[in-house]
Protein backbone atom coordinates (compact mmCIF):
# COMPACT_ATOMS: atom_id res chain seq x y z
CA UNK A 1 0.00 0.00 0.00
CA UNK A 2 1.21 3.47 -0.85
CA UNK A 3 2.35 5.93 1.81
CA UNK A 4 -0.73 8.16 0.61
CA UNK A 5 -3.37 5.49 0.45
CA UNK A 6 -2.15 4.26 4.29
CA UNK A 7 -2.43 7.80 5.25
CA UNK A 8 -6.18 7.94 3.79
CA UNK A 9 -7.09 5.12 5.51
CA UNK A 10 -6.01 6.22 8.88
CA UNK A 11 -7.97 9.64 8.13
CA UNK A 12 -11.06 7.46 7.21
CA UNK A 13 -10.98 5.65 10.16
CA UNK A 14 -10.47 8.28 12.44
CA UNK A 15 -13.31 10.08 11.23
CA UNK A 16 -15.74 7.17 11.35
CA UNK A 17 -14.59 7.08 15.25
CA UNK A 18 -15.33 10.78 15.52
CA UNK A 19 -18.90 10.57 14.03
CA UNK A 20 -19.23 7.33 16.14
CA UNK A 21 -18.42 9.01 19.49
CA UNK A 22 -20.12 11.96 18.47
CA UNK A 23 -23.66 9.39 17.56
CA UNK A 24 -22.73 8.29 21.01
CA UNK A 25 -22.37 11.02 23.20
CA UNK A 26 -26.14 13.11 21.17
CA UNK A 27 -27.80 9.57 22.12
CA UNK A 28 -26.37 9.76 25.64
CA UNK A 29 -27.05 13.62 26.20
CA UNK A 30 -30.92 12.59 24.71
CA UNK A 31 -31.71 9.76 26.99
CA UNK A 32 -33.93 10.84 30.10
CA UNK A 33 -35.34 8.46 32.60
CA UNK A 34 -38.70 9.22 34.20
CA UNK A 35 -39.68 8.73 37.81
CA UNK A 36 -43.17 9.39 38.99
CA UNK A 37 -43.03 10.18 42.22
CA UNK A 38 -47.44 11.22 42.72
CA UNK A 39 -50.21 11.75 40.09
CA UNK A 40 -48.48 15.68 39.45
CA UNK A 41 -45.27 15.08 40.28
CA UNK A 42 -42.26 13.72 38.31
CA UNK A 43 -38.09 13.38 38.05
CA UNK A 44 -36.40 13.49 35.15
CA UNK A 45 -32.94 12.15 35.00
CA UNK A 46 -29.78 12.89 32.44
CA UNK A 47 -26.84 13.88 31.46
CA UNK A 48 -26.90 17.08 34.49
CA UNK A 49 -28.56 17.82 37.32
CA UNK A 50 -32.28 16.19 37.95
CA UNK A 51 -35.00 18.08 36.82
CA UNK A 52 -38.66 17.97 37.93
CA UNK A 53 -42.26 18.42 36.46
CA UNK A 54 -44.98 19.10 38.44
CA UNK A 55 -48.35 19.23 36.53
CA UNK A 56 -50.82 22.33 37.69
CA UNK A 57 -54.11 23.23 36.18
CA UNK A 58 -52.87 26.04 34.05
CA UNK A 59 -49.34 24.26 32.89
CA UNK A 60 -46.30 22.31 33.86
CA UNK A 61 -43.65 23.90 35.86
CA UNK A 62 -40.03 22.61 35.32
CA UNK A 63 -37.44 22.64 37.53
CA UNK A 64 -33.97 22.77 36.46
CA UNK A 65 -33.33 22.26 32.69
CA UNK A 66 -29.86 20.02 32.50
CA UNK A 67 -26.92 21.01 30.06
CA UNK A 68 -27.86 21.30 26.96
CA UNK A 69 -30.51 23.34 24.77
CA UNK A 70 -30.91 19.81 23.10
CA UNK A 71 -32.10 18.10 26.40
CA UNK A 72 -34.27 21.06 27.18
CA UNK A 73 -36.18 20.18 23.82
CA UNK A 74 -36.51 16.80 25.27
CA UNK A 75 -37.70 18.03 29.06
CA UNK A 76 -39.72 20.37 27.18
CA UNK A 77 -41.34 17.36 24.93
CA UNK A 78 -41.39 14.84 28.14
CA UNK A 79 -43.08 17.69 29.80
CA UNK A 80 -45.83 18.12 27.68
CA UNK A 81 -46.58 14.10 27.45
CA UNK A 82 -46.71 13.72 31.22
CA UNK A 83 -48.94 16.92 31.93
CA UNK A 84 -50.65 17.45 28.91
CA UNK A 85 -50.06 21.05 28.92
CA UNK A 86 -46.99 23.71 27.79
CA UNK A 87 -44.33 24.64 30.24
CA UNK A 88 -45.97 27.93 31.71
CA UNK A 89 -42.62 27.77 34.39
CA UNK A 90 -39.51 27.50 34.63
CA UNK A 91 -37.28 27.75 38.32
CA UNK A 92 -34.04 27.70 37.89
CA UNK A 93 -32.09 26.13 41.97
CA UNK A 94 -28.79 28.10 41.17
CA UNK A 95 -26.75 29.53 38.00
CA UNK A 96 -24.60 25.97 36.90
CA UNK A 97 -24.72 24.94 33.30
CA UNK A 98 -25.74 21.57 34.13
CA UNK A 99 -29.27 22.70 35.48
CA UNK A 100 -29.36 25.93 33.08
CA UNK A 101 -28.50 25.56 29.87
CA UNK A 102 -31.74 23.79 28.94
CA UNK A 103 -33.55 26.87 29.26
CA UNK A 104 -32.96 28.56 25.53
CA UNK A 105 -35.30 25.59 24.62
CA UNK A 106 -38.65 26.62 26.05
CA UNK A 107 -40.75 29.44 24.52
CA UNK A 108 -39.29 33.35 25.05
CA UNK A 109 -41.95 34.78 27.62
CA UNK A 110 -42.19 31.84 29.98
CA UNK A 111 -41.86 33.22 33.45
CA UNK A 112 -38.21 31.89 34.97
CA UNK A 113 -37.76 32.26 38.52
CA UNK A 114 -34.47 32.32 40.79
CA UNK A 115 -33.04 33.72 43.19
CA UNK A 116 -31.12 37.47 42.72
CA UNK A 117 -27.29 35.94 43.38
CA UNK A 118 -28.48 33.12 40.80
CA UNK A 119 -29.55 35.62 38.06
CA UNK A 120 -25.98 37.52 39.04
CA UNK A 121 -24.17 34.64 38.85
CA UNK A 122 -25.65 34.07 35.39
CA UNK A 123 -24.74 37.57 34.19
CA UNK A 124 -21.48 37.75 35.71
CA UNK A 125 -19.84 34.09 35.45
CA UNK A 126 -21.50 32.65 32.59
CA UNK A 127 -22.18 35.69 30.41
CA UNK A 128 -20.95 33.52 27.38
CA UNK A 129 -23.86 31.23 27.41
CA UNK A 130 -26.75 33.67 27.98
CA UNK A 131 -25.56 36.63 25.52
CA UNK A 132 -28.06 37.02 22.25
CA UNK A 133 -30.74 34.25 22.07
CA UNK A 134 -29.80 33.08 25.35
CA UNK A 135 -30.76 35.74 27.01
CA UNK A 136 -34.83 35.98 26.25
CA UNK A 137 -34.64 32.76 28.90
CA UNK A 138 -33.22 34.06 31.82
CA UNK A 139 -34.56 34.76 35.28
CA UNK A 140 -37.16 37.45 34.79
CA UNK A 141 -38.70 37.23 38.43
CA UNK A 142 -36.17 37.38 41.22
CA UNK A 143 -36.20 37.14 45.14
CA UNK A 144 -33.34 37.21 47.90
CA UNK A 145 -35.49 35.03 50.75
CA UNK A 146 -38.26 33.39 49.99
CA UNK A 147 -41.13 33.36 47.70
CA UNK A 148 -44.56 31.92 47.18
CA UNK A 149 -46.38 31.18 44.28
CA UNK A 150 -49.80 29.87 43.68
CA UNK A 151 -50.03 28.08 40.22
CA UNK A 152 -53.23 26.24 38.69
CA UNK A 153 -53.94 25.12 42.47
CA UNK A 154 -50.84 24.22 43.48
CA UNK A 155 -48.66 26.58 46.09
CA UNK A 156 -45.03 26.60 45.86
CA UNK A 157 -42.58 27.89 48.24
CA UNK A 158 -39.30 29.16 47.01
CA UNK A 159 -36.65 29.29 49.92
CA UNK A 160 -33.06 30.68 49.76
CA UNK A 161 -32.21 28.59 53.34
CA UNK A 162 -28.49 30.18 53.12
CA UNK A 163 -25.04 29.47 51.47
CA UNK A 164 -23.38 26.20 50.88
CA UNK A 165 -22.98 24.75 47.50
CA UNK A 166 -22.92 28.66 45.80
CA UNK A 167 -24.64 32.23 47.95
CA UNK A 168 -27.36 31.66 45.71
CA UNK A 169 -29.53 28.16 45.68
CA UNK A 170 -33.03 27.85 46.18
CA UNK A 171 -35.46 25.02 47.40
CA UNK A 172 -38.96 24.47 46.13
CA UNK A 173 -41.31 23.08 48.16
CA UNK A 174 -44.20 21.67 46.77
CA UNK A 175 -46.53 21.76 49.09
CA UNK A 176 -49.47 19.28 48.28
CA UNK A 177 -46.71 16.71 47.38
CA UNK A 178 -44.44 17.14 50.65
CA UNK A 179 -41.82 17.40 48.71
CA UNK A 180 -39.15 19.31 48.24
CA UNK A 181 -36.69 19.82 45.42
CA UNK A 182 -32.82 20.55 46.88
CA UNK A 183 -30.57 21.24 43.84
CA UNK A 184 -27.22 20.95 44.33
CA UNK A 185 -27.61 21.70 48.28
CA UNK A 186 -27.90 18.25 48.40
CA UNK A 187 -26.11 15.75 46.62
CA UNK A 188 -26.92 11.72 47.50
CA UNK A 189 -24.08 9.30 47.64
CA UNK A 190 -21.84 11.78 45.46
CA UNK A 191 -19.21 13.98 46.17
CA UNK A 192 -20.44 17.35 45.81
CA UNK A 193 -19.51 20.34 44.13
CA UNK A 194 -18.34 23.72 46.39
CA UNK A 195 -18.47 26.48 44.29
CA UNK A 196 -16.45 28.79 46.72
CA UNK A 197 -15.62 31.33 43.90
CA UNK A 198 -19.34 31.96 43.73
CA UNK A 199 -20.02 32.14 47.40
CA UNK A 200 -20.11 28.50 47.92
CA UNK A 201 -19.14 27.47 51.94
CA UNK A 202 -18.06 24.33 53.81
CA UNK A 203 -18.77 25.71 56.80
CA UNK A 204 -21.80 27.33 56.14
CA UNK A 205 -23.56 24.95 54.45
CA UNK A 206 -24.89 22.36 57.60
CA UNK A 207 -26.39 25.23 59.09
CA UNK A 208 -27.90 25.20 55.84
CA UNK A 209 -29.16 22.53 55.93
CA UNK A 210 -30.71 22.44 58.94
CA UNK A 211 -32.95 25.57 58.02
CA UNK A 212 -34.19 23.09 55.06
CA UNK A 213 -34.38 20.17 57.98
CA UNK A 214 -36.61 22.46 59.74
CA UNK A 215 -39.06 23.02 56.93
CA UNK A 216 -42.38 21.09 56.17
CA UNK A 217 -42.25 18.21 53.67
CA UNK A 218 -41.13 13.92 53.93
CA UNK A 219 -39.82 13.21 50.24
CA UNK A 220 -36.10 14.82 48.47
CA UNK A 221 -34.99 15.60 45.44
CA UNK A 222 -30.88 16.23 45.27
CA UNK A 223 -29.72 18.05 42.52
CA UNK A 224 -27.80 14.67 42.15
CA UNK A 225 -28.31 10.96 43.55
CA UNK A 226 -31.57 9.24 43.91
CA UNK A 227 -34.95 10.25 45.56
CA UNK A 228 -34.69 10.31 49.31
CA UNK A 229 -35.85 11.55 52.67
CA UNK A 230 -34.87 13.67 55.65
CA UNK A 231 -32.29 10.82 56.51
CA UNK A 232 -30.54 11.68 53.32
CA UNK A 233 -30.26 15.54 54.42
CA UNK A 234 -29.10 14.11 57.76
CA UNK A 235 -26.33 12.02 56.06
CA UNK A 236 -24.79 14.40 54.09
CA UNK A 237 -25.08 17.46 56.55
CA UNK A 238 -23.27 14.62 58.84
CA UNK A 239 -20.14 14.63 55.78
CA UNK A 240 -20.27 18.33 55.79
CA UNK A 241 -20.14 19.03 59.44
CA UNK A 242 -16.41 16.48 59.16
CA UNK A 243 -15.27 18.25 56.32
CA UNK A 244 -15.97 21.09 58.46
CA UNK A 245 -13.69 19.73 61.20
CA UNK A 246 -11.31 18.98 58.66
CA UNK A 247 -10.46 22.43 57.64
CA UNK A 248 -10.41 23.60 61.31
CA UNK A 249 -7.68 20.95 62.18
CA UNK A 250 -5.92 22.07 58.98
CA UNK A 251 -5.41 25.60 60.52
CA UNK A 252 -4.67 24.52 63.37
CA UNK A 253 -2.34 21.80 63.23
CA UNK A 254 -1.11 24.15 60.28
CA UNK A 255 -1.18 21.26 57.44
CA UNK A 256 -0.37 21.86 54.18
CA UNK A 257 -2.72 20.26 51.63
CA UNK A 258 -0.94 16.67 51.23
CA UNK A 259 -1.60 16.48 54.99
CA UNK A 260 -4.79 17.41 54.82
CA UNK A 261 -5.57 14.67 52.54
CA UNK A 262 -3.92 12.02 54.08
CA UNK A 263 -5.30 13.07 57.69
CA UNK A 264 -8.88 14.17 57.02
CA UNK A 265 -11.22 12.75 59.64
CA UNK A 266 -13.44 11.65 56.69
CA UNK A 267 -15.44 9.10 56.83
CA UNK A 268 -19.01 9.39 56.42
CA UNK A 269 -18.13 9.26 52.24
CA UNK A 270 -18.65 5.51 52.83
CA UNK A 271 -20.28 4.94 49.80
CA UNK A 272 -20.05 8.02 47.78
CA UNK A 273 -19.07 7.46 44.35
CA UNK A 274 -17.68 10.37 41.83
CA UNK A 275 -20.43 11.50 39.20
CA UNK A 276 -19.97 9.79 35.98
CA UNK A 277 -20.81 10.95 32.24
CA UNK A 278 -18.93 8.33 30.00
CA UNK A 279 -15.90 9.98 32.26
CA UNK A 280 -15.25 11.12 35.54
CA UNK A 281 -16.29 14.40 36.13
CA UNK A 282 -13.40 14.62 38.73
CA UNK A 283 -15.87 15.66 42.03
CA UNK A 284 -14.16 12.95 44.19
CA UNK A 285 -12.70 12.90 47.70
CA UNK A 286 -9.29 14.47 46.98
CA UNK A 287 -11.75 17.35 45.23
CA UNK A 288 -13.76 18.16 48.52
CA UNK A 289 -11.10 17.78 50.90
CA UNK A 290 -9.10 20.24 48.49
CA UNK A 291 -11.58 22.66 48.49
CA UNK A 292 -12.49 22.79 52.19
CA UNK A 293 -8.49 23.39 52.83
CA UNK A 294 -8.90 26.22 50.16
CA UNK A 295 -11.78 27.45 51.75
CA UNK A 296 -10.39 27.31 55.50
CA UNK A 297 -6.67 28.43 54.62
CA UNK A 298 -8.27 31.31 52.00
CA UNK A 299 -6.35 29.63 48.78
CA UNK A 300 -9.27 30.85 46.74
CA UNK A 301 -10.51 33.87 44.92
CA UNK A 302 -14.35 35.42 45.10
CA UNK A 303 -15.20 35.84 41.39
CA UNK A 304 -19.06 37.42 42.11
ZN1 LIG B 1 -24.39 22.86 40.84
Amino acid sequence: MSMMKRWHMALVVVVSLLVLAGAYLFVQARSIEVEKLSEDLFVLRGFGGNTAVLRTDLGAVVVDTMTLPLQGERIRAIARELTGSETIMIINTHYHLDHTHGNPAFEPGTRVLSTERTLSHLNVLDRGFWSEDSAALLPNETFTDRHTLSVGGKTIDLIHPGPGHTDGDLVVVFKDEQTIHMGDLLFNHHYPNIDLEAGGTVTGWPSTLQNVLNLDFDRVLPGHGATTDRAGIVQFQTFLEQLAETGRQAVANSWNLDQTLANAPLTADEGYEPIVFIVSLGLDRTFVITRTWEEATGNFKRLN
